[in-house]
């Protein structure tokens, strides 16, 4: 779809939607509605993704089966518990590019990353510092922080901080590779996003795993706006970790179980350090309580306790999705729905909104970050009342993501209506 083949009128985005192969999603969400009764323009998957109708049987089928079965649920309830984590092996690895066994999922985002911090970080007195963005999301800087705090390192000299150039939103692959160049000897660890959450900015893995690599750095990336949103090779580009939750595009429920991948180059290395709990033991000798730990091959080996199958429910219900629409397909309809939003902002040329996410259809996933120039907090108050859920980021950033499961391309027009009224 090229601008040239692009309309603003309303009959245009309902042509859209009519000839969308993957429409029919929507109906498998619950859209929440507004006050007058209207289904909300919901683009807010990159914070809390809408919830899958099929989810809600999935958890009353753990629970009935806990009711019915009690302790015994752990072998013999429909998806017995002990191996509950194993259903996402194959879904889990083809979400992020991985061989099955690279990814396991537990936890939460930021308690993943502490993990494998833990195994990934292991600063010397040559090599001791963590590159990462000086506008990461607060709880990976917290993260980072306090592991160097935790080797007894200080960040003001282990914590080397990338920017965009100044005047610019948007980092440059070739600026964070000659960075990595010129201060590898001393990085540990490069720790970047897939996707940038303020900016919505897709990051060039392939490449910055390559730099890392030259330099004998070892590189992990947070894929909290990823995982979902875009396709990834994480196998294919030798990432050695990554890490992701699954409440935001994955559509898996507030706090959702989040993801671990560990490339099978580490995976398959049990002397590798590591913080252990019985979980990411053996099975076969799980249950011989000797007192030595023997991990589990692959990501497997770095869970630690047994997992939360009341909240692991809803991701079954969510990956199955994924699967049945394919990963390719909701690439194809996410560029066009931002390509039609870029194109109605584009029409409007309101000079109130500047689209800092990159114009490149490869170098963006499902959202748009628009800078508001002139009173945003009004703004974000006037989309809000008209039925609009997106959020704003202090001080002038909103953002919006245009999710290809349950968006149409009619909710974009909407939208660009309300904001042409209001920003025009
Ligand atoms: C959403 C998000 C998180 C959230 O962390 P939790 O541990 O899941 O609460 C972390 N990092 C980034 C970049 C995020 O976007």
């Amino acid at each position: 779809m090229t601008p040239r083949e692009l309309r603003p009128d309303e009959e245009f985005a309902l042509g859209l939607d009519a000839a969308d192969p993957l429409a029919r999603f929507r109906d498998r969400f619950e859209v929440p509605v507004g006050a007058d009764g209207r289904p909300l323009i919901y683009f807010c998957g990159h914070s809390l993704g809408l919830m899958p109708k099929s989810a809600r049987a999935l958890v009353a089928r753990e629970i009935d089966d806990w009711g019915r079965l009690g302790v015994a649920g752990h072998f013999e309830a429909t998806n017995p518990w002990y191996t509950y984590h194993e259903r996402f092996r194959e879904s889990g690895a083809r979400l992020v590019g991985a061989l099955p066994g690279e990814v396991v999922m537990m936890n939460s985002l930021t308690v993943n990353l502490h993990l494998m911090m833990a195994t990934f970080y292991r600063p010397t007195a040559s090599r001791h510092a963590i590159l990462m963005e000086a506008d990461a999301f607060p709880s990976d800087r917290y993260a980072v922080t306090s592991q160097i705090r935790h080797h007894g390192l200080d960040p003001e000299t282990s914590l080397i901080l990338v920017r965009p150039r100044p005047g610019e939103s948007i980092h440059r692959s070739e600026d964070l590779e000659r960075l990595i160049e010129e201060r590898g000897g001393e990085i540990a660890l490069v720790l970047l996003p897939g996707v940038q959450y303020l900016t919505g900015q897709v990051f060039d893995l392939e490449r910055l795993s390559a730099a890392a690599r030259r330099q004998g750095c070892l590189i992990g990336f947070d894929l909290a706006h990823a995982a979902g949103n875009i396709v990834l090779r994480l196998h294919d580009c030798r990432v050695d970790f990554a890490v992701w939750c699954s409440y935001k595009y994955l559509n898996a429920g507030p706090g959702a179980v989040g993801g671990c991948f560990v490339h099978q180059a580490h995976g398959d290395d049990p002397t590798l350090p590591r913080l252990a709990g019985w979980w990411g033991n053996d099975p076969e000798t799980r249950f011989a309580m000797r007192p030595e730990f023997v991990p589990r091959k692959g990501a497997d080996g770095w869970q630690v306790s047994n997992p939360p199958i009341l909240s692991m429910a809803p991701l079954l219900a969510s990956l199955a999705i994924f699967e049945e629409a394919g990963l390719e397909a909701l690439r194809a309809k996410l560029e066009r729905l931002t390509g039609y939003l870029l194109f109605l902002i584009d029409a409007q040329g309101s000079r109130r909104i500047e689209v800092i996410t990159p114009r490149d259809p490869a170098r963006r996933g499902c959202q748009l970050s628009l800078r508001v120039r002139r009173a945003p907090r009004d703004l974000a108050a006037a989309l809000s009342s008209a039925g609009v859920v997106c959020d704003l980021r202090e001080p002038d950033v909103i953002r919006v993501s245009t999710a290809p499961l349950y968006n149409r391309f009619h909710d974009v027009w909407r939208f660009a209506q309300t904001l042409g009224k209001e920003a025009g």
